[in-house]
């Protein structure tokens, strides 16, 4: 600890031990688990805030079939207003990792201690999930064209402004402007 970043997890974590499922034959399968309730450093440029989840792993006779469903939080920007956000979403995974590796098959394969690193994969996965625009939430404002403030934050201000340009008679509610004309 001691740095400003803070402590996260190796993504050693991220690789799973297969050679005893390699050894059984095809058909088997095994259920496991994803917790990694802190940070953990996918790659390079990549690190999630969590990822839970279940994977099911099956032996085919291609290699290992990996499927299941994590649920993944990752801290980044908005796309919209530029404010820091927990984006949370749920990432469907469905790859081979081919044993013995073949490139025709899959991208993806058993390594030779009879390991698979999942941070590649995730990062494929993330990367295309979020390829789309991001924002941090369905009804973000966005930043003002004229001021450049986050109108998330700044919506009385936004309202003012947006008002001073329009009809003086259009922004007064209906009921008063007919006292407006009795008083005329
Ligand atoms: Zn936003």
């Amino acid at each position: 600890m001691g740095g400003a970043r803070g402590g996260y997890l190796h993504r050693r974590l991220l690789r799973l031990q297969v050679g005893y499922l390699l050894a059984e034959g095809p058909g088997n399968s095994k259920e496991v688990p994803i917790c990694l309730p802190q940070r953990v450093h996918v790659v390079s440029d990549l690190f999630l805030e969590s990822l839970a989840g279940k994977l099911i792993l099956t032996r085919t006779k291609e290699g290992i079939l990996i499927q299941g469903t994590l649920r993944v939080s990752h801290a980044r920007e908005c796309d919209r207003c530029l404010d820091a956000f927990q984006h949370e979403f749920d990432l469907s995974i469905a790859e081979l990792f081919a044993s013995p590796p073949d490139a025709n098959k899959s991208v993806f394969s058993v390594d030779s201690n009879g390991e698979i690193d999942l941070a590649p994969l995730l990062r494929e996965e993330v990367l295309i999930e979020e390829s789309y625009r991001t924002i941090c939430r369905a009804d973000c404002r966005g930043l003002s064209a004229a001021t450049g403030i986050n109108l998330n934050y700044e919506e009385e201000e936004a309202l003012v402004a947006a008002g001073s340009q329009w009809d003086d008679r259009a922004a007064i509610d209906p009921r008063l402007a007919v006292l407006k004309e009795l008083l005329k």
